[in-house]
């Protein structure tokens, strides 16, 4: 049957465990997964000495291959759709770093129009805006004078505008009118995420009790714990919020990383990239919105040196690091990478697990993170030249 596949001899990544065992894939769906499966007509895939996973859902991402987010046609996000598959990515949220009200309105009219059409590689799950409701002080690679205080019915123009895709928000608590408006915007189905941030404890709680859901590269451009302010970072540890976690090895120190998990547990940190478009490109000059940035040694900052400016880490070396970083399991790794993201997008009833029903969002990998294949809703958009 077309579009039906049988990949066999895998190591197969499941919620509890790793098992050998066979993924039937058909109509989109993961139908079956286990040993000797009955199966006419499928085509098959050899995963011997591989691992099947659940492929990587990376929330937070400003571009890649020479694409930037800000600003990306449907041919640029399709180039980037292609490109994230290769690095075992089966879903993803554009992420916009702040710009002006105009700007932003096209960005996200042409993302949510193109959005729909992106089938050749991983998915656009939706639109992430960094912004614009951020603080001067902890502003990162963000323009300081675009910045904004919230006003609901003009990020509803936004919403509007991108035909409802714009999934994720991430504020300052300590900008004015944050607190209202958090809950305004869940009630408009986006999920909130706190950072780029010096919020106190107290301050960084209440946007917690008022519905935020999750931290924007915890530690990252946030003020730290101090043993008298333990500011918004001691509220996101102390919390059930999801933590975005920067696994490249350069934002977190690795033991950071590790205290981080254990603190917050397997179930509520997130990995993510924050790439920008030099992700599969190397060392050079590049842009980020409206900034100038400067990659060496894989290492992005502003031109002036005044800031990191954001990652050229990708999902599957994120999981390579995570795998050095800790003694843990992939099935467990797996949850920062597909099943934590999915379920802070409201997706996880079919999307970051390998189940059957769940849909067939898969990625053949090795363990040391060399992608294979990568299959999203049952069809293979990506296959490394053997
Ligand atoms: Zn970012």
């Amino acid at each position: 049957m077309k579009g039906s596949w049988l990949i066999r001899g895998g190591t197969v990544c499941l919620p509890d465990g790793m098992k050998k065992s066979e993924v039937l894939v058909e109509n989109g769906r993961i139908t079956a997964v286990g040993e000797k499966l009955p199966v006419s007509g499928a085509e098959e895939m050899d995963a011997s000495g591989l691992l099947v996973m659940p492929g990587f859902v990376d929330i937070h991402t400003h571009g890649a291959v020479g694409v930037d987010m800000n600003g990306a046609d449907r041919e640029g996000l399709t180039k980037v759709s292609a490109f994230f598959a290769s690095q075992g990515v089966t879903g993803f949220l554009p992420t916009l770093l702040t710009d002006s009200h105009e700007a932003l309105l096209q960005y996200v009219r042409t993302i949510g129009a193109a959005a729909p059409n992106i089938t050749e590689g991983a998915a656009v799950l939706g639109i992430h805006l960094e912004g614009p409701y951020l603080c001067a002080e902890y502003k990162g690679a963000m323009p300081e004078h675009l910045l904004q205080t919230p006003d609901i019915s003009r990020f509803m123009q936004y919403q509007t505008a991108s035909s409802g895709q714009i999934r994720r928000v991430t504020v300052s608590p300590e900008v004015e009118g944050v607190e209202q408006f958090i809950p305004q915007a869940v009630a408009a189905g986006v999920s909130v995420s706190i950072g780029h941030s010096g919020a106190d404890y107290d301050t960084a709680w209440r946007c917690i009790r008022c519905g935020a859901a999750s931290a924007t590269h915890t530690f990252n451009a946030m003020k730290l714990l101090h043993q008298h302010f333990p500011a918004i970072s001691g509220a996101v540890l102390e919390s059930d919020v999801y933590a975005e976690a920067i696994c490249d090895g350069i934002h977190l120190h690795p033991g950071t990383v590790r205290i981080l998990l254990k603190a917050k547990g397997l179930e509520r940190v997130i990995a993510v990239t924050d790439s920008i478009m030099a992700a599969g490109l190397g060392d050079g000059r590049f842009k980020l919105g409206v900034n100038d940035i400067v990659v060496k040694n894989g290492d992005a900052m502003l031109a002036d040196g005044a800031s990191r400016a954001g990652s050229t880490l990708t999902m599957c070396k994120a999981f390579a690091n995570l795998r050095r970083f800790t003694d843990l399991p992939p099935y467990q790794i797996s949850r920062l990478l597909s099943a934590n993201p999915a379920d802070l997008l409201g997706l996880g009833g079919r999307k970051g697990r390998i189940l059957p029903g769940y849909d067939a969002d898969l990625t053949v990998i090795s363990d040391e993170g060399a992608v294979k294949a990568t299959f999203v809703k049952g069809r293979r958009v990506f296959c490394a030249v053997q």
